[in-house]
């Protein structure tokens, strides 16, 4: 054994990966995992993490960030998202693509990995824009970690912000899907049928001049918004996705009606190459928070029991807590107009400690949130078994919590630069107390003790050397 000291060892914590837990210390070096031992066993360390008490998590994923940059950071920008990120226990984002410009070609692609590379207090990967079916080759060889298609265009266009990225033709669709599946990624797709929606929600909503916050509220409960119209759109999807051999990735399960698990499911029993991410808002936000906060959150959770069945049956293969920020002098015209305004909530910082309540509540267990957080999302994004385990030779990423810790949300404490906070006044016990990654501590107790520029940029499996 190497009589070098470690650089770090953390002792005394329970250790948790998909099959259980059991008390272990974990040495650290290089930033790798290189000892699940007992106390006899540990060589001496430059650091120590004490977790007694504690436990410790595989370093956990943030899989739908939109950190804003470049283009709109006055929004966010990818200092102030991964830091948010770290203060809620995240060691790994992934973050999304309508940004100005947009990261649909090489060029604008690499240009982005550029602009942020001095940025990140943890890693991240990025999505290639899904436009042009010519581009997808390229941006998975420059390291796209899979190509994110806006398969929707809002009813007023309000989003995707950028609207030329909505891709409402199936045979673009289709083209992309194919461009996709010969590089081996994912296409990961915001699923929508544009023009039924337009046409319902102006019918019944806007041109009556029922605009308002509760109105727009009442829209989406009826699946007008961000409802029925994305759930047609992934049955398309499906179809396409299986003609062409693509590896499907579905967004916003959660935000779409029950239905819509209901279609993931049945494509997973026929063999289907499809995974799906679970929006956790629409678990765990209730009705009388989402009107407190009004245009600061679009969804809520008006049918949690199918969504947590999808949970547990397998049908979400991975949780995820939205982080799309805007800034309040943006959202605020939306309690009188929330159809013209863009739509906003935050997650960063508030999705682990949202999920470690849900833990303490016995929705799910630390094996889940290992599982679901973690070693899910690392494997189907192709990042396994450097990332989502803790095991001898990953990458030393720990998620270190303290499920007696209990705390509120308050603006106050975010790193948004949002200026609001979907889940302010929530309480929750469950916090992460440390957040490492690769053997540096980013956060300790609440304290950004990371620097930008440690987070590394994590290519897609079609990267080429
Ligand atoms: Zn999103």
């Amino acid at each position: 054994m190497n009589q070098e000291p470690l650089d770090l060892v953390i002792t005394r914590g329970r250790v948790h990966t998909p099959e259980g837990f059991s008390t272990l210390n974990i040495g650290v070096r290089g930033g790798k995992i290189v000892a699940l031992t007992d106390d006899a066993n540990t060589p001496p360390a430059l650091r120590t993490i004490d977790a007694g008490g504690l436990d410790v998590l595989p370093g956990l994923w943030h899989v739908h960030c939109h950190f804003r940059e470049p283009g709109h950071t006055y929004k966010e920008d990818f200092t102030s998202g991964t830091t948010a990120a770290a203060a809620g226990g995240i060691t790994f984002c992934i973050d999304m693509t309508n940004n100005d410009p947009h990261p649909t070609t090489l060029e604008s692609f690499m240009l982005k990995r550029e602009t942020i590379a001095p940025k990140a207090l943890v890693d991240y990967a990025l999505y290639g824009g899904g436009l042009y079916p010519k581009t997808v080759a390229a941006l998975a060889e420059a390291g796209a970690i899979g190509i994110k298609v806006f398969n929707t265009r809002h009813v007023k266009e309000v989003y995707p912000y950028i609207s030329e990225l909505g891709v409402v033709d199936h045979g673009i669709l289709h083209e992309l899907y194919e461009a996709v599946a010969d590089k081996g990624l994912l296409c990961a797709v915001h699923h929508d049928d544009s023009e039924w929606c337009k046409r319902l929600t102006f019918r019944d909503y806007i041109n009556p001049g029922k605009t308002s916050n509760r109105d727009y509220m009442e829209a989406y409960e009826r699946g007008y918004m961000y409802g029925h119209g994305m759930a047609a759109g992934l049955a398309a999807s499906i179809y396409y996705a299986r003609l062409t051999g693509v590896r499907l990735h579905v967004l916003h399960m959660g935000v779409m009606p029950p239905g819509a698990n209901e279609l993931v499911r049945q494509a997973k029993a026929q063999g289907q190459d499809i995974s799906g991410e679970m929006e956790s808002a629409t678990l765990f936000m209730t009705r009388a928070q989402a009107e407190k906060v009004g245009p600061g959150a679009y969804a809520w959770a008006y049918a949690p029991e199918s969504h947590w069945a999808a949970v547990h049956d397998g049908t979400a293969d991975m949780l995820v807590g939205e982080h799309a920020p805007h800034t309040l002098e943006e959202i605020t015209p939306g309690w009188k107009d929330n159809f013209s305004v863009p739509l906003g909530i935050t997650g960063a910082q508030e999705f682990i400690p949202l999920v470690l309540n849900a833990v303490n509540a016995g929705k799910l267990t630390l094996q889940d949130v290992a599982r679901l957080c973690a070693e899910a999302p690392a494997k189907r994004f192709g990042q396994y078994p450097k990332k989502g385990r803790i095991q001898c030779g990953a990458d030393a990423d720990f998620t270190i919590v303290d499920m007696k810790q209990k705390q509120t949300f308050t603006v106050a404490d975010m790193h948004t630069k949002a200026g609001y906070t979907a889940w302010e006044g929530i309480q929750t016990t469950g916090m992460p107390v440390y957040t490492v990654v690769r053997g540096e501590t980013v956060m300790d107790h609440g304290q950004i003790v990371g620097t930008p520029g440690h987070g590394q940029f994590h290519p897609g499996i079609g990267a080429s050397a």
